[in-house]
């Protein structure tokens, strides 16, 4: 039998705790939620153990939480778990651990639920001090005081980074209605004379006329000086003459980030400009190929961009990473950063990984250049998600 596609994250989930000797993982952070039960609502909070996904959730979730179970677009093992107004999540939280410290959870046998519960991991990364402190003493009023609270690091995180079927799909789907925007945006949206501020509201409307849920973040348009700064936010400055302009958007489809950047000039340009334009390309492009090499590792691909750029004399002013996966976040696992002690980027790339490649270089007082894609790794190599035209291109001042 099939398993049901939420049924394969749980699993993963369930062989991290039991490597980790964990009898229950609490999940806070939202898009972790989300990728492992379905449920797309503003609050909640997640007990993964390894036979049950118990989901806390208050009233004004109830019925949507209901409505998956009922129609199946939740992983069966789910069990919704009504939170009263008056208690509050980590109450109730607490009070539902100390019900499975004891044993069965209300309502199921305990056979079906597991051992009780002893060691319970959290989102260490998602956990506010305050909060942890808070778990503590409610167990501890509930009678669970000696429950161990351990810290777990990215357990769903890196489940999610490689995407299944359903999510390349989604992704593919996202970067080709980008695309989409992109090319009208370069064609008709990017006009001298009009203001960063004018031309980000038009992609933004664009966006959701495309379908888009939302922008996946605060969408870029920095023009002149202000492309020198990797990440701008519009300004009312009217694009015009000799400016570089860096654009950069993305869109979230039905949950899933898509990101992209390009950058045009205006009239007359520096030819220095044009010089990092093709640097940047040309870096792209090597990374891009590093990218789809057999086990390669996210530092290599990084590599690829920076020495390319080196090579220009524009290593020092590429500031940030060469890339960041895409998925129900915006910047999630893999990371292609610049290797450190703290990230070694040892990481292999994996077939199901989503990310962007987006070199850029920035120079005070003269612009920046910036090029971004999305890309899907698979068995045999990448393939690029967004498809729009990648040359110089200077539009009339
Ligand atoms: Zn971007
Ligand atoms: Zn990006």
């Amino acid at each position: 039998m099939d398993l049901h596609p939420l049924q394969v994250r749980h699993r993963r989930v369930a062989e991290a705790l039991a490597s980790r000797s964990l009898d229950a993982l609490a999940v806070s952070n939202l898009a972790n939620i989300r990728y492992l039960t379905g449920f797309n609502g503003t609050a909640g909070l997640l007990l993964v153990t390894p036979a049950r996904l118990y989901l806390i959730v208050d009233f004004r979730y109830s019925a949507a939480v209901l409505g998956l179970i009922r129609e199946q677009m939740a992983p069966p093992a789910l069990v919704h778990v009504p939170l009263e107004a008056s208690t509050g999540y980590d109450r109730r939280f607490a009070e539902f651990v100390a019900e499975r410290r004891r044993g069965a959870a209300p309502g199921s046998s305990a056979s079906d639920d597991g051992p009780p519960l002893r060691r319970v991991g959290f989102e260490a990364s998602h956990v506010p001090v305050a909060r942890w402190r808070l778990w503590q003493t409610r167990l501890s009023d509930a009678g669970a005081g000696d429950v161990e609270l351990v810290e777990t690091d990215r357990v769903v995180e890196a489940a999610r980074a490689r995407k299944d079927a359903r999510e390349v799909g989604l992704l593919r789907e996202g970067a080709r209605l980008l695309s989409g925007v992109a090319r009208d945006v370069l064609e008709e949206v990017v006009r001298s004379g009009r203001t960063e501020l004018e031309i980000a509201a038009e992609i933004d409307w664009r966006l959701k006329r495309a379908g888009f849920e939302k922008p996946a973040f605060d969408t870029i348009v920095a023009s002149g000086p202000n492309s020198a700064l990797p990440h701008a936010r519009p300004t009312p400055r009217r694009v015009g003459e000799g400016d570089l302009v860096v654009l950069d958007f993305g869109g979230v489809h039905d949950g899933y980030c898509v990101d992209l950047t390009r950058t045009v000039a205006v009239g007359t340009v520096p030819a220095e400009c044009r010089r990092i334009y093709e640097a940047v390309l040309e870096a792209q492009r090597a990374a891009i190929a590093a990218a789809g090499r057999d086990r390669v590792e996210t530092g290599e691909v990084d590599e690829a961009a920076r020495d390319t750029l080196r090579r220009h004399g524009l290593d020092r002013v590429f500031g940030h990473g060469t890339g960041h996966g895409l998925g129900l976040d915006i910047h999630e696992a893999p990371r292609l950063g610049q290797r450190s002690e703290e990230s070694p980027g040892k990481d292999l790339l994996e077939p199901g990984m989503v990310f962007t490649i987006e070199p850029g270089a920035y120079v005070e007082g003269l612009g920046g250049v910036r090029i971004e894609d999305d890309l899907l790794r698979t068995e045999a190599g990448c393939d690029v998600l967004t498809d729009v035209p990648r040359e110089w291109r200077a539009i009339p001042a």
